[in-house]
């Protein structure tokens, strides 16, 4: 496969943008390979700008589930950019959109938009730290909320492929509020707690872990969670960026029953342009400047033409049998995924919770981050290599989540379970 013009690109990206990416993992740095330049997409394909055509499991990295370039979302979009991208004052599509998050949303009563996950998840904790009074907060390890300072602190996705648990930058006096637990483990919380005692603002939590790998959480874990912070007058931020409308319409929360106090999200919501939304209890969230005193605030929030896109794509999500029919085609190809590895004799650990899946390069099982970094990270970039090569886009790291789109059709799907079974028996 031919890389020629990606390469040549990316040699001029290096010149004037750090490292030639604006988002370290896109830089294929960890399967030491050069990124690929894209082109276009369309439905579940992207191209290069070589002309490879791909198969994407990447969707973004989680916003398109509708697939790209779905007809709906450009209308709308192209109507809105006709009558103004952006006024810095409100408008009606802004309340549309709140009211469907709303509504499909247990926890949430109330809801802010805002420009990215980061924003999302930082601003968040500024309410939660208002709210209570209290400085710190408790994260687990591997999961990653965005790069906000306090957040940079034993998170996954890029920062833990990359090795940098705590950034340069990040000051350790910001970093001595952030607490970590073991994802799963609800001794550790217990523990933190226990020795934080009236000191704790909030625990965040990817509720299906999805950047360190898909770890979905073990039976009890949320539950747990949400007794000891109702117990301890601990807020609950489910941080839901990627799995909100994604594993289900509602959520995690909806597709597991535990209501957390507060919600992040983003990336679906915006259908594919910049987003990020936090709400919840009605009596939180009128703290937030205007109503309240803790401030937030963004140029281009609530932007006419992200508003537009998520409007259009949470409509389509809504159609009947949307979340059945991407559950069947997500165990398609986790299922031949996995029994491809199994017919090759190589050892996977396959997860998946509705449509994100992972295979974790380790014979052991994976729960939390410690047993997620066991996994054979060279191994794992062999096959990468060997599954691009044969057409399939897989995110560019072991310690990510594939997403599948509704736009996966069987032929696809059956090309990639084929692809698998050639690559597995390649680096067995
Ligand atoms: C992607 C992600 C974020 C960060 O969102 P950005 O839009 O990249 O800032 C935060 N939390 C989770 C769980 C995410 O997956």
């Amino acid at each position: 496969m031919n890389h020629t013009r990606s390469s040549q690109l990316f040699q001029q990206a290096k010149a004037s943008i750090p490292g030639g990416v604006n988002s370290p993992v896109r830089a294929f740095k960890s399967v030491g390979a050069d990124p690929l330049f894209i082109k276009r997409a369309a439905g579940c394909h992207i191209v290069d700008e070589d002309d490879n055509s791909f198969v994407d499991y990447v969707g973004s990295w989680g916003p398109m589930i509708v697939g790209h370039c779905h007809p709906d979302v450009i209308a709308a979009v192209k109507s809105t950019m006709e009558s103004g991208a952006s006024f810095g004052a409100p408008t009606e599509r802004e309340t549309i959109l709140a009211n469907m998050v709303i509504d499909a949303v247990p926890s949430i009563e109330m809801v802010r938009m805002v420009s990215s996950g980061t924003e999302a998840t930082m601003s968040a904790i500024r309410l939660a730290r208002g709210y209570t009074g209290r400085d710190k907060i408790l994260k687990f390890s591997g999961c990653y909320h965005g790069h906000a300072d306090s957040l940079l602190v034993k998170a996954g996705s890029g920062a833990a492929t990359f090795g940098v648990p705590d950034s340069p930058g990040v000051p350790a006096d910001v970093a001595r509020l952030t607490l970590t637990a073991e994802y799963n483990s609800l001794e550790s919380v217990r523990k933190l707690v226990a020795e934080n005692s009236s000191s704790i603002a909030c625990i965040i939590v990817e509720p299906v872990a999805g950047n360190m790998g898909t770890v979905p959480p073990q039976e009890g874990f949320l539950e747990g969670l949400r007794e000891i912070c109702t117990q301890e007058g601990i807020i609950l931020i489910f941080d839901e960026v990627m799995s909100g409308f994604r594993v289900a319409y509602g959520g995690v929360q909806e597709l597991y029953g535990v209501t957390p106090d507060m919600t992040t999200l983003g990336k679906i919501i915006g259908g594919g342009l910049p987003v990020g939304a936090f709400g919840g209890k009605r009596e939180i969230m009128e703290k937030l400047s205007p109503a309240g005193g803790v401030y937030q605030a963004g140029t281009l929030s609530g932007n006419p033409l992200a508003m537009s896109a998520g409007i259009a794509t949470l409509n389509i999500l809504k159609q009947p049998g949307f979340y059945q029919s991407l559950e069947e085609k997500s165990r398609t190809v986790a299922e031949g995924i996995a029994k491809a590895a199994r017919d090759a004799g190589y050892p996977i650990y396959s997860t998946r919770v509705g449509s994100m899946f992972c295979a974790f390069f380790t014979k052991g099982e994976v729960h939390d981050w410690p047993t997620a970094s066991q996994c054979d990270t060279k191994a794992f970039a062999a096959y990468f290599l060997a599954m691009l090569n044969e057409g399939i886009y897989l995110a560019p790291s072991q310690f990510e989540t594939g997403f599948v789109s509704a736009a996966h059709g069987e032929a696809e799907i059956e090309k990639t379970i084929a692809a698998a079974a050639k690559c597995f028996k390649l680096i067995a």
